[in-house]
């Protein structure tokens, strides 16, 4: 998680995303992991991160499998 403030920032590249009052409609990628005792040496800690929608189309380019992408029939 990259916040300064009321300001969330993408922890790949640094750039602003968004306030917190204007995350619901911005898009960009929140990741929170629980890391548990069978990972290597990060047990027992949390790692949060923000990823701005650039980032990640730039990371899922660089994927070998492509995310699972299905049509969303009910938007919130
Ligand atoms: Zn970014």
């Amino acid at each position: 998680m990259s916040r300064k403030g009321n300001v969330i920032y993408c922890n790949n590249c640094g750039g602003r995303i968004c306030t917190e009052e204007q995350k619901m409609k911005a898009s960009f990628l929140t990741i929170s992991k629980e890391w548990g005792y069978f990972s290597n040496r990060k047990d027992g800690t949390v790692h949060s991160m923000d990823i701005c929608e650039a980032c990640y189309d730039l990371l899922v380019e660089s994927f070998a499998i492509p995310p699972v992408t299905e049509e969303i029939t009910e938007y919130l």
